[in-house]
């Protein structure tokens, strides 16, 4: 009997060992959460015992950048700037004052290739209106005198003024990334096994694991890959004419606008990739190279360690540029 007994204690311990090991090894719970803003499409997937919470979070957050970011939005604070900069200096968030101190930066080290007072030119070529059409030459003169990173002064207290009553600011090409970091941000402050964050082509992925990243083709339908790159907890950010545009005459006008001749960028690419730890920076590269050519992709390697570029020029020509 005694024995029977200890047989049977034996077996609860083990059974209740066995339990006990798959507990603490069991998989996290996967979560996913599709939103849409930033005028895009927002996937989240999210391994983490904390998965709901961490989603919850980030869906907060997009909304709350959303409305910072919505020059359409005449509340919003980057249309109040937009609105008094010109008149006076104009006391904005520690968060908006950021952004544009390092887009005044990015603008810096493109060559003006990325700019974010390009507002009157994306105005002028009103790329989302139902009917778009080509604007006239001297439409495009006119306003491109009025796109100048130069004209925006950062002062102290967080004030921001314009030297020209004309200047507007359009954050649209860095605002998916900015985003992207601060979601990786909420995320990293859970535990989680991993995480991938992607904002129509801007994507950042986080955790223990590597992910392989395809690269929409840029002539192909949505989902055909031209590459697949490999990352583990960096972002990697594609940007392209192909994105968004309309057809005049047979010819084909995107969103992507260039600061040196007002039109949409033609400098010979039609995608590019980059990938860094800092997915507003990606963001704003892959607009400025885009603008600017394939050599300024070289540039930026030489100063930036930390970033890499995989360009498709006008011909089919795949490069990678590290
Ligand atoms: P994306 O959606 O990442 O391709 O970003 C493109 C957006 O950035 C456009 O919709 C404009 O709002 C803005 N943009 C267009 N051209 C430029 C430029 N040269 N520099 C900075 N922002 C730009
Ligand atoms: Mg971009």
């Amino acid at each position: 009997m005694k024995k029977t007994t200890g047989i049977l204690f034996l077996i609860l311990i083990i059974i209740t060992a066995i339990g006990g090991y798959a507990y603490l090894n069991r998989a996290p719970a996967v979560r996913k959460s599709t939103v849409f803003a930033f005028d895009t499409v927002i996937n989240l997937t999210v391994a983490s015992e904390e998965a709901q919470q961490i989603l919850d979070e980030c869906e907060r957050e997009i909304y709350r950048l959303d409305k910072l970011f919505n020059v359409h939005s005449p509340m919003s604070e980057i249309s109040q700037l937009n609105l008094n900069g010109g008149i006076s200096p104009f006391e904005v968030s520690d968060e908006l004052y950021g952004i544009i101190e390092r887009s005044i930066g990015y603008s810096r080290k493109t060559h003006g290739a990325f700019d974010i007072t390009i507002k009157p030119l994306v105005d002028l070529w009103d790329i989302k209106n139902e009917k778009p059409s080509v604007p006239s030459d001297r439409c495009i003169k006119d306003n491109l005198e009025k796109v100048s990173y130069k004209n925006i002064v950062t002062g102290k207290n967080n004030e921001i003024s314009f030297l020209s009553p004309d200047t507007r600011i359009d954050l649209g090409g860095v605002a998916k990334g900015y985003a992207a970091d601060r979601l990786c941000d909420i995320i990293r402050s859970h535990p989680h096994s991993w995480a991938l964050v992607d904002l129509g082509g801007n994507i950042y992925c986080t955790g223990d694991r590597s992910f392989s990243i395809g690269i929409q083709h840029p002539d192909k339908e949505r989902g055909e890959y031209f590459c697949v790159t490999d990352v583990k907890n960096a972002s990697v950010v594609t940007g392209g004419g192909y994105e968004r545009g309309f057809a005049e005459d047979g010819k084909y006008y995107h969103h992507i606008i260039s600061p040196y001749n007002g039109y949409p960028a033609d400098s010979g690419l039609k995608s590019v990739t980059v990938t860094g730890s800092s997915s507003e920076m990606c963001d704003a590269y892959s607009t400025a190279v885009f603008v600017y050519g394939r050599e300024l992709a070289e540039e930026l390697c030489r100063t930036d360690e930390d970033v890499s570029f995989i360009i498709m020029d006008k011909n089919g020509k795949i490069e990678e540029i590290k």
